[in-house]
């Protein structure tokens, strides 16, 4: 017999924190089952570039996660760092697949950017105006004597 309280992952006996898409699943499996799901996201949205926004059914599943996300960090149960650091990250992914969907907004309003590298070209248009940051190590170089 299945404990009703413990993960539904076969052989892990840890006790259920949330559930996703319908699965009883302990903190570890949580993170991890949700990293699975973005990364396909991710990576099935790099193949066809053409149609770059994820579908209604991805967007269903990234909302969901995110708000099991919030539901956690909002419980009064203790993390650690390294669980909190993933929460997080976690949420702000699902923020981005959130985000890419619907109406293209006009630019001149970044939606939540972590750095990764799809945004890179975005980033580099917005930060033209101002270029004062300084951590943009450009491997390609821009080929000098624009300026002057
Ligand atoms: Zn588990």
């Amino acid at each position: 017999m299945r404990d009703p309280e413990s993960c539904d992952r076969r052989g892990c006996s840890r006790p259920v924190t949330t559930t996703l898409c319908e699965e009883a699943l302990c903190l570890d499996h949580f993170c991890s089952r949700s990293y699975e799901m973005l990364n396909a996201m991710d990576r099935r949205n790099r193949l066809n570039a053409a149609s770059h926004s994820p579908t209604a059914d991805q967007i269903k599943i990234a909302d969901e996660c995110a708000r099991k996300t919030l539901d956690i960090c909002m419980s009064k149960m203790l993390l650690n760092n390294l669980e909190r650091a993933r929460l997080l990250d976690i949420l702000l992914w699902c923020g981005d697949v959130v985000n890419s969907w619907g109406p293209k907004k006009p630019a001149g309003r970044p939606a939540l950017q972590h750095g990764r590298n799809e945004q890179a070209s975005l980033r580099r248009r917005i930060s033209g105006g101002t270029s004062s940051s300084g951590t943009s190590s450009s491997g390609t170089s821009t080929s000098g004597t624009s300026g002057y």
